[in-house]
């Protein structure tokens, strides 16, 4: 395939839109990582276990999983004492994820925010935040993945610090997804319509919501990115439902077919690109969702999607050269 970025990617998809995994770190703590244990240090110490819940989405129908990156950045690591490791933490995640995926499988590197409030709410930089951010994306880079996910970020700041950083390494696609759970609006306030223009300035390729509370939110966060800019290839990974507490912590109410529902509804209102599962999501809920896109999802079957899979043409941006849209590999490495 002569890849041209985001529509190479997307042209792999079987069922019109790209179908991810579900949570990874419901799938690490369903294979035994302890609540509140560090993912990454996974990579290090149970290689074989992270490539299993690749390779769990994977039987389910998934096309695209993230590496076990999200907290792979040097301020997350340094609370865990693995920043020295952390080239290795995240080549270590990409190598997994590709074992266990197989062939013919997008790898993402999944970054995630730093934990840490930037200026002027928090003591952060943005140059700082750039930094750490730029950090994580080239040992991504160098580990060979074929896309980015800078995903569950609130802070418009952040997301842009980690996206400048970003692009500034690499030409492959990458997704930005907030976090919406207050209507419409991340925990910091920031609505679509405000971040759409600013990420997609700065070289986003997909615009996306993740995780977040009500699935209504996250809907509605969708429909404001296309409003505000019509065509924009949109990511969609709600998580299982709303969490209940429970003594061992958040307990999700699950029901994949629900799931696949909401998810499946979406791909027929606006221009989705990837669709997958956040917390409280896995296997079931994966092939729940490929059976809904397999039949053209909820409510226009059988309606032709193409058009939603191109990347945007009034960005303003340069197309992404050949040298950024790799093949998937075909074999694991
Ligand atoms: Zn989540």
């Amino acid at each position: 395939m002569d890849g041209h970025g985001l529509a190479a990617l997307c042209a792999k998809a079987r069922d019109g839109v790209l179908l991810a995994d579900g949570g990874t770190g419901t799938a690490l703590q369903a294979q035994g990582l302890p609540r509140g244990s560090c993912p990454e240090e996974w990579n290090l110490s149970h290689p074989d276990r992270v490539a299993a819940v690749a390779a769990a989405c994977v039987a389910a129908g998934s096309e695209l999983v993230y590496a076990n990156t999200f907290g792979g950045n040097r301020l997350v690591l340094e609370r865990h004492g693995l920043s020295q490791h952390l080239a290795e933490v995240n080549a270590s995640a990409v190598a997994a994820a590709r074992a266990g995926a197989g062939t013919g499988v997008w790898v993402a590197g999944d970054i995630g925010p730093s934990g840490q409030l930037l200026e002027p709410l928090g003591d952060l930089s943005p140059a700082a935040a750039g930094a750490c951010f730029y950090e994580q994306t080239a040992a991504l880079v160098a580990a060979g993945v074929d896309l980015l996910v800078l995903e569950t970020f609130t802070q418009l700041t952040e997301a842009l610090a980690a996206l400048e950083a970003a692009r500034s390494v690499t030409a492959i696609p990458i997704v930005v997804s907030l976090s919406f759970d207050r209507g419409a609006r991340t925990v910091m306030g920031v609505a679509p319509v405000a971040a759409a223009e600013v990420l997609l300035a700065a070289g986003a390729d997909v615009l996306g919501a993740n995780c977040g509370g009500a699935w209504e939110d996250a809907a509605e966060a969708l429909r404001g990115y296309a409003r505000a800019t019509p065509g924009t290839p949109l990511l969609l990974k709600p998580n299982a439902g709303l969490p209940q507490v429970g003594p061992q912590g958040d307990v999700y109410p699950g029901d994949p077919d629900a799931f696949a529902r909401f998810v499946g509804s979406m791909v027929n209102q606006v221009p989705l690109c990837i669709v997958g599962g956040c917390c409280g999501t896995g296997p079931g809920h994966i092939a729940a969702l490929r059976r809904t896109l397999r039949h053209g999802g909820v409510g226009r079957a059988g309606q032709a999607r193409e058009s939603h899979l191109q990347p945007p043409t009034d960005s303003g941006r340069e197309p992404l050269d050949s040298s950024g849209s790799p093949e998937p590999h075909d074999e694991p490495r």
